[in-house]
């Protein structure tokens, strides 16, 4: 590990903040919309979020340090990994992100770090940096913490009563997945019990009931199917109540050698990335189209097909379902056809009480996606 000590602020910032880039457990970095990060003026990345009155706004995504004891083994900052370490202390990311801030260049800010010394220090490290936000500058707006997996109860506590959002990274569907990614971690008692225990304190009626919880699992580092992470995301959302799951393509060549991503790589590395795509187009079935998880079409190999979308996978294993008509079938149904999306049936509905419907003009905008959803319609 290189530590360097003779770095200026703006140059630790600038390491840390890139740095962070292989987390996304927040409302940024996905590659389900157009949430793509992008650079600022002064190199730091940017992610886009939406925020709660609507639209978009942009967060400050940084590590407190990426000095990191952990054994991670898909992580390129994992302890035996030779590259520049260094640390800000909680007062001055909390002076760099309010100076964005009150330029108005973001919204809000993802905090996250490496573990120095053990979960709970980390934790205190990360929890004092919203306090300072929070207390000192009297900061009101978006706070995003990760919970380090360890961390005691009372650690995540005191987290929620500064966060607004609230991440811990369940990285694997499975205990044997998991247990091929780190040799230190613990699924049940550093994963799952944290999980719930956010779970349970931030349940409707409770003190912390405004916090939301979002997590990340790594694609294809370890031998999981895209069946075991759909499966456990959509247990995470009807069970813990997760806001959202967000999924990350292992970046070859980054992790241990003797990983089995590394080992074993199902097609090179674009295929991960189209991979980590089909999910999130099946998380959205999960969250949006009102599917449940075995409804979710994949491969016999337990993977989603690479060529095609799951909606449209799903509509054509399931002919007896179409054509769906138009002017008399139920919302649920009007989103199982491939092209029409929320927006396109709300319209539909709406058009409907004015009069009977001829075609998709004025309801469907986008040409490719009504031409799509025209073999799966009729309208009488
Ligand atoms: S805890 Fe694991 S994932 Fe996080 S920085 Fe350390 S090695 Fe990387």
């Amino acid at each position: 590990m290189t530590a360097v000590h003779s770095l200026g602020k703006e140059e630790k910032l600038r390491i840390l903040a890139d740095d962070s880039r292989y987390d996304l457990a927040c409302a940024c970095g996905s590659r389900d919309g157009e949430d793509h990060r992008r650079r600022g003026a002064d190199g730091l990345w940017l992610y886009p979020t939406s925020v709660p009155r609507g639209g978009k706004a942009v967060l400050l995504k940084t590590l407190l340090t990426n000095a990191c004891r952990g054994d991670c083994r898909y992580c390129p900052l994992r302890r035996d990994r030779d590259v520049r370490r260094c640390a800000l202390s909680p007062d001055e990311v909390a002076a760099a992100f309010l100076g964005y801030h009150r330029r108005g260049d973001v919204f809000g800010l993802f905090l996250s770090s490496g573990i120095i010394r053990d979960p709970d220090h980390t934790m205190e490290r990360l929890v004092a940096t919203g306090r300072i936000l929070r207390r000192r500058y009297g900061y009101r707006g978006y706070l995003h913490l990760k919970v380090i997996p360890g961390a005691s109860d009372a650690a995540v506590e005191a987290a929620l009563a500064v966060a607004s959002a609230v991440s811990v990274n369940v990285e694997a569907p499975t205990r044997s997945s998991f247990a091929a990614l780190s040799r230190e971690k613990d699924y049940d008692r550093d994963i799952v019990r944290t999980v719930r225990l956010i779970h349970r304190l931030t349940a409707p009626g409770t003190r912390y009931s405004r916090v939301r919880q979002s997590t990340q699992f790594v694609v294809g580092a370890s031998h999981e199917t895209d069946a075991e992470l759909v499966t456990a995301a959509s247990r995470l959302y009807r069970r813990w109540k997760l806001s959202r799951v967000y999924f990350s393509a292992y970046q070859r060549g980054l992790g241990d050698p003797g990983l089995p991503g590394e080992r074993h790589p199902r097609g090179p590395p674009e295929d991960l990335l189209t991979r980590e795509h089909r999910l999130y187009q099946a998380d959205w079935l999960l969250r949006k189209y009102g599917f449940s998880a075995s409804e979710i079409p994949f491969e016999a190999d337990g993977h989603l097909s690479l060529l095609a979308d799951p909606k449209e996978t799903w509509a054509r294993r399931h002919p007896e379902f179409f054509p769906v008509n138009v002017n008399e079938a139920r919302r649920r149904d009007l989103l199982r056809v491939p092209g029409l999306g929320p927006v396109a049936v709300r319209r539909i509905l709406a058009a409907r009480k004015e009069g009977r419907l001829r075609t998709l003009d004025g309801v469907v905008r986008a040409r490719a996606l009504a031409v799509k959803a025209h073999s799966f319609i009729r309208f009488s």
